[in-house]
């Protein structure tokens, strides 16, 4: 097994920053991603949308926002292994953890960093024939590439704000877009809806259940639509099908610790620590008890700024907890 001082889990906006912090305080450290990328949350669910909201940053896809957090988080050169899921975490003697990747016991380390934003994403399934047939053939559970959709009529599933994020996202370059609702009341943002209601290009059907997903060997080419109003069933030619019917999400939680939590989140006091001695946790998956979350980038960014700098005590007690300001360093 490899020893190390940290382990950072995840590599949303909050790992990484956590991960270039690490470096900044000369911890020796590693972070490990459950996907095959990093990014969190701004890849996963909206690298197509604009981002407004992050210091010194005016305007910026979520997809750009991603590379440069990566691009800085790799500044020290620190170590970032994607498919590697965490799957536990045994403390052991000497204060010290066993931290199991994919299953297997991979790593022991002083102190742990929870970033694991909302944990696992796995869309939520229509379950109708043809979903696993077309599957990144023209069917889609959230958009990495807007000109994918290019001159395209789709289908978008879904009531919520992600269906009509997509849908405003894509109407600018398609030819014409669908919201199919399974129910006749929408989630939304009443903006969201007015803004569809309103875009020429776009046909909202309500009430409709989508029964099966019908195409060639290589794509989506239509929809059977069961109307549940009329009891009909139809044929809705489409190009492609974005499925946004939301998310399942496994919070990461590890069997052989006991972090005692406050609603979803893991529980930490004002220094990031949780209830365990030399495990923190930072962003999405953590919440000081009774105050309010801001699930947000840069919030996750200052917050995992506050916690490596109490992990570099924690390792080294003789450590200032501030570490100085960056622009001394000549890096
Ligand atoms: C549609 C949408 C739009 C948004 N727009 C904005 C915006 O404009 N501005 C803004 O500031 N915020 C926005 N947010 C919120 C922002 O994306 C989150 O606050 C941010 O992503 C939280 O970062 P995080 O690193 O804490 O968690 P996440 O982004 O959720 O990243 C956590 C990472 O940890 C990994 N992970 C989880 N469990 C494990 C495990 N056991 N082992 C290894 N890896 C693991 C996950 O795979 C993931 O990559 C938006 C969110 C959504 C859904």
């Amino acid at each position: 097994m490899e020893d190390t001082d940290l382990i950072i889990i995840g590599a949303g906006p909050t790992g990484m920053f956590a991960t270039f912090c690490a470096g900044l305080r000369e911890i020796n450290s590693i972070t490990l991603e459950s996907l095959d990328t990093y990014g969190g949350q701004m890849l996963e669910l909206y690298p197509e949308k604009d981002v407004y909201d992050v210091q010194a940053v005016p305007k910026t896809r979520a997809k750009e926002l991603s590379d440069s957090m990566y691009k800085q988080s790799a500044i020290f050169k620190k170590r970032t292994e994607f498919n590697s899921k965490v799957t536990d975490i045994i403390p052991i003697e000497n204060k010290k953890f066993v931290i199991e990747v994919n299953g297997e016991k991979k790593y022991t380390a002083r102190s742990i960093l929870i970033c694991g934003g909302v944990g696992d994403f796995h869309p939520n399934r229509l379950n109708v024939e043809g979903e696993d047939k077309y599957n990144g053939k023209g069917l889609y559970y959230s958009i990495k590439s807007v000109d994918e959709f290019k001159d395209k009529t789709i289908a978008i599933i879904g009531g919520g704000d992600s269906a009509f994020d997509y849908q405003m996202l894509l109407s600018p370059v398609c030819k014409k877009t669908y919201i199919i609702q399974h129910n006749n009341t929408f989630k939304a943002a009443e903006s969201s809806v007015d803004a569809v209601k309103r875009d020429s290009r776009a046909e909202i059907v309500m009430n409709t259940d989508v029964k099966k997903i019908e195409g060639d060997e290589n794509t989506v080419k239509s929809l059977e639509l069961f109307d549940n109003s009329s009891k009909t069933t139809k044929t809705l030619n489409v190009d492609a099908v974005v499925i946004a019917i939301g998310y399942k999400v496994n919070p990461s939680l590890f069997k052989s610790i006991n972090l005692e939590t406050d609603k979803r989140y893991i529980k930490v006091d004002h220094n990031y620590k949780t209830s365990i001695d030399g495990i923190y946790a930072a962003g999405d998956i953590a919440n000081v008890s009774d105050e309010p979350k801001f699930a947000l980038i840069a919030v996750g960014g200052a917050e995992a700024y506050i916690a490596i700098n109490n992990i570099k005590k924690y390792l080294s007690p003789n450590a200032s907890l501030f570490g100085g300001h960056s622009s001394s360093l000549n890096l």
